[in-house]
């Protein structure tokens, strides 16, 4: 059994594919089958994203971003939600889109930090997401991003885990928290760090294995049909048919799993894996 020597790119975005639907990260990132065209509405809703990173960038630099929002009702309101409703940052250096990456094995990981402020004695990592709050904290503290971000920076920094807080900030409010659900702050220690080591350990083992098994004709594993994967909101998976799942349409429904759910709306499919060079895209 052997592998290509190239060595693999893994951002957040991999990870949290490759635990929501082995099978489908097979299809997308080692089998690069051709993806049907993105519809409109989904790329207007990703332009609109990028230029929503532009305008954070841009404002915690203290660059003027009236010219980007003088145009678009959306980029004015979270602008305005923003100046009302910051996100505490701390003082330090700031740097924009700042890559950390660390080799393991076979594999890089990689993350792109929206803002990374380095202090004296903290650093903070800050997100920016043009969606509301997730309901349960909790799932998004387990979210891989919450986890590879601050591990890459004490892997790859002289910062101790416990000077790392990773600050989400929400353009939307939470329900029912107007003025108050804006940002996330995690923190991070020691023992959080050896756990997502532990966890990256053995996911990536547990992914060579699968790309071995795949070198000889086995697919990756299927999702659950009780995760709710398959089909969501109404939509079903563009690898039903595939997957030979269209029969289980009603009853994949009656019983979705919420929690691993909770995040997918947050997670861009990335359009390649096997990548000697730079992009893991934006998460
Ligand atoms: S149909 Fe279901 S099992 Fe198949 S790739 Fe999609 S989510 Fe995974």
């Amino acid at each position: 059994m052997e592998f290509s020597s190239q060595l693999f790119h893994l951002s957040q975005s991999h990870l949290t594919l490759l635990r929501q639907c082995p099978r489908k990260f097979q299809y997308i990132y080692l089998d690069q089958l051709t993806l049907p065209p993105v519809p409109t509405v989904q790329t207007e809703r990703q332009l609109l994203g990028t230029q929503f990173h532009q305008m954070m960038q841009q404002k915690v630099l203290g660059l003027d971003v009236n010219g980007l929002v003088a145009a678009c009702a959306p980029l004015r309101q979270w602008a305005e939600a923003f100046k009302q409703f910051p996100p505490t940052l701390i003082d330090g250096e700031r740097q924009t889109e700042h890559w950390r990456s660390q080799v393991l094995g076979e594999y890089v990981l990689i993350a792109v930090y929206d803002l990374l402020i380095q202090g004296e004695s903290h650093a903070q990592i800050v997100d920016w997401k043009t969606y509301a709050r997730p309901r349960s904290v909790e799932v998004l503290h387990r979210d891989w991003q919450t986890r590879l971000y601050p591990y890459l920076l004490a892997e790859t920094s002289t910062y101790a885990p416990e000077q790392i807080t990773m600050t989400y900030w929400f353009a939307e409010a939470a329900e029912a928290a107007e003025g108050t659900g804006h940002s996330l702050t995690f923190a991070y220690d020691q023992h959080q760090h050896e756990e997502t080591a532990e966890m990256l350990v053995t996911n990536l083992e547990r992914l060579t294995d699968w790309r071995a098994a795949h070198a000889q004709g086995v697919p990756f594993p299927q999702v659950p049909l009780s995760a709710g994967m398959c089909f969501r909101q109404g939509r079903s998976c563009r690898f039903v048919d595939r997957c030979e799942r269209q029969d289980f349409i009603m009853d994949a429904q009656e019983e979705p799993d919420l929690e691993a759910l909770a995040c997918i709306d947050g997670i861009a499919e990335q359009p390649l894996l096997a990548m000697p060079s730079s992009s893991p895209g934006r998460n």
